[in-house]
C-alpha cells in the first residue's frame, strides 16, 4: 500500500478526559460527563459483579465510549422488535428524548414505557419502587410474554438494583437489564446484553419442562441458529444453502418472539454471522450447541463456511462437496459478472463490516483498511485472517479518529462508513456511502448478495465527476468566514499576525 498509519499515535493525542463523580447525582448527565466517574460511582454502589461481566464480554479499547448513537439504542431495538414484549426505560430525561426518537426513526411501532426520575427519587430509592410499580401495572399476560426493563447510565451507576425485580409476573416474565454506555461499548453489543439475558431465561425454562414450540412447528431437518440482525432475505438465502447439507435454517437471533428463543436453543450447531455476541454465545455453548463464525460470503467465505457449518452438524465429506459443487458456481458467477474496480475503505459499527470487506475483495477491489467498533473475538478470526492474508489493515474497537485517519492516508475512490465519515468525504469530493442504510440494508449471503452488494458500489465509483462538480460548486461554502449567520456581507477574516518575541528565543524561559 506505501501508506502506514500510526493510529497508536494519534488515539494517544486524541484521548478523552475523566469527568466529576457529581456526573453521577442529578438528571441529564452522562456519556459526556466522563465514564471513569461513572464507573467508580457504579462499584460503589455495589454494581462491581455487572460491571466485571460487561467488561469480560465487551473488552474495552481506545473505543469505550460512546461515538455514535447510545448504545442502549441496541437494547431499546431489540425488545420493541419482539412481539408480546413490552420495554421500560429507566435513565434520564434527555437519554430517553433521544433513544424514543431514535427508535421511531427506525419504524418502532411500538411505546416505550419510561420510569422518570429525580434526584431525590434516585437516592432514597424511591426509583426502584416506581420501576417495580409500572412492571407490575405492564405484566398482564393477556398483553405480553415478557417486560424488558433497560437500566441507563445515571440508574446503573447509581445501583439502582433491577436483579431485585421479580422473576415473573403472572406468567410474564421480567428481564432487567444494565446497558450503561460506560459499559457497554457500542449499540450492537448491547442487542447482545438483552438477546443473552433472555436465552438464558428460555434455557431456564426449557430445562425445567416442555416448552411451546415455533410457530411453523419444529423443523423437520437439524437447524442452524443464525447470530445477528441480517437483512431480511438473508436467512432465506442462508436456508438455501444449507439444503444440500441435509440442514435447514433455524431461528435468527435476536428473536421476533419469546417462543423462537427455544427453537433457537434447539438447534444443531449455531452459525455466529455477527461475532459480537459473547454473551448469547455463552448461552448456546452452556446449551451444548456448536458455534461456526464468519458467513456464506463469496467463494472462499461460502466454501470455508459451508466445511465447518457441516463439520459442526457431522455431515459427511462426501455431502459436503457435493454441496460446494452445487453452491459455489452460481456465485462465482455472480462475482464475475459484476467486478468492483476501485480502493474501498470501509468502516461501521453494525459487526458485518469484515464479511463486507471480503466480499469486496472477492469483488476485485481494494481494501486497504477495514474499522469495526465491534471488539475482536474468536468468531471473526477466520475473517481477520482471510483479509490480512490480502493486504487489509482490521481495526477493532475502531475510533471514529481511526476512520477519518485512514481515509484522509488512503485516499480511497469510494469510502464506505458512518455519518461522519462519509461526511468528511463527500467535502473532499469522495463518493461515499452509509454503511448501516446502504450496505447492511442489502443481502450479502451467496450468490444474491455478491450481485447486490457490487450494484450499489459501482454506481457509487461511478458518481466521482458529480462528486467534484459539486465540491467545485460548494467549495467555502458554510466555512470560516462564510458560516453563521450575518447581517452585512460577510468579510474574509484576516488572522493577525504571530507575535514577534521580544527576546531571543534562548533568552525565553
Ligand atoms: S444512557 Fe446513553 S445517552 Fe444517556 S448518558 Fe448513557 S450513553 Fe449517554
Amino acid at each position: 500500500m506505501g501508506v502506514s498509519l500510526d493510529i497508536a499515535d494519534l488515539r494517544a493525542r486524541t484521548k478523552s478526559p475523566a469527568a466529576d463523580i457529581a456526573a453521577t447525582q442529578g438528571d441529564g448527565l452522562g456519556c459526556h460527563a466522563g465514564r471513569d466517574a461513572m464507573r467508580a460511582a457504579a462499584e460503589a454502589a455495589g454494581m462491581s459483579e455487572t460491571l466485571e461481566q460487561l467488561r469480560a464480554d465487551y473488552p474495552q479499547g481506545p473505543h469505550d465510549q460512546p461515538q455514535s448513537m447510545c448504545p442502549a439504542f441496541g437494547s431499546l431495538r431489540v425488545g420493541l422488535r419482539m412481539r408480546r414484549t413490552a420495554t421500560i426505560l429507566s435513565g434520564s430525561a434527555c437519554c430517553v428524548y433521544g433513544l424514543t426518537f431514535t427508535s421511531h426513526f427506525y419504524g418502532a411501532k411500538r411505546s416505550v414505557g419510561y420510569v422518570p426520575f429525580n434526584s431525590e427519587t434516585l437516592v432514597t430509592g424511591k426509583l426502584f419502587e416506581d420501576i417495580r410499580e409500572a412492571v407490575r401495572a405492564t405484566a398482564k399476560p393477556e398483553d405480553y410474554d415478557a417486560v424488558v426493563v433497560i437500566n441507563l447510565c445515571v440508574p446503573t451507576a447509581s445501583g439502582v438494583p433491577l436483579r431485585l425485580l421479580p422473576k415473573e409476573i403472572d406468567g410474564v416474565r421480567v428481564i432487567g437489564i444494565d446497558v450503561p454506555g460506560f459499559g457497554v461499548p457500542t449499540h450492537a453489543e448491547a442487542k447482545d446484553v438483552l438477546a443473552g439475558a433472555m436465552l438464558k431465561v428460555a434455557h431456564a425454562e426449557a430445562e425445567q419442562g416442555p416448552v411451546q414450540a415455533p410457530r411453523g412447528g419444529r423443523s423437520e431437518r437439524p437447524a442452524v441458529a443464525l447470530l445477528g440482525e441480517m437483512f431480511p432475505a438473508d436467512p432465506v438465502v442462508i436456508g438455501a444453502l444449507l439444503e444440500p447439507l441435509g440442514l435447514a435454517a433455524g431461528p435468527v437471533v435476536p428473536t421476533r418472539e419469546w417462543r423462537e428463543l427455544y427453537g433457537a436453543l434447539d438447534c444443531a450447531a449455531v452459525a455466529a454471522i455477527h461475532p459480537f455476541y459473547t454473551a448469547s454465545i455463552r448461552e448456546f455453548e452452556a446449551a451444548g450447541r456448536p458455534v461456526v463464525g464468519s458467513a456464506p460470503v463469496g467463494v472462499d467465505g461460502t466454501a470455508a463456511w459451508l466445511e465447518r457449518i457441516g463439520e459442526a452438524c457431522g455431515v459427511s465429506a462426501a455431502t459436503i462437496e457435493a454441496a460446494k459443487q452445487k453452491i459455489l458456481p452460481g456465485i462465482r458467477g455472480a462475482l464475475a459478472a459484476q467486478p468492483i474496480r476501485g480502493r474501498i475503505t470501509l468502516s461501521g459499527y453494525e459487526g458485518s463490516e469484515l464479511l463486507v470487506a471480503r466480499l469486496l475483495v472477492e469483488s476485485g477491489a481494494e481494501v486497504p483498511y477495514v474499522g469495526t467498533a465491534c471488539p475482536r473475538t474468536p468468531w471473526s478470526e477466520v475473517d481477520r485472517d482471510w483479509l490480512e492474508a490480502r493486504g487489509t489493515q482490521v481495526r477493532y474497537r475502531a475510533s471514529l479518529e481511526d476512520d477519518l485517519f485512514a481515509l484522509d492516508q488512503l485516499k480511497p475512490d469510494l469510502a464506505i462508513g458512518t455519518t461522519p465519515v462519509v461526511q468528511r468525504a463527500k467535502e473532499a469530493g469522495t463518493p461515499a456511502l452509509y454503511f448501516t442504510n446502504l450496505i447492511s440494508a442489502r443481502p450479502l449471503m451467496g450468490a444474491a448478495g455478491a450481485g447486490s452488494l457490487a450494484t450499489v458500489v459501482n454506481a457509487a465509483l461511478r458518481n466521482k465527476p458529480r462528486f467534484d462538480a459539486m465540491r467545485d460548486f460548494f467549495e467555502g461554502v458554510g466555512v470560516g468566514h462564510a458560516a453563521g449567520v450575518w447581517q452585512e456581507v460577510p468579510r474574509v477574516k484576516v488572522a493577525p499576525k504571530a507575535e514577534v518575541p521580544k527576546k531571543p528565543i534562548g533568552e525565553m524561559a
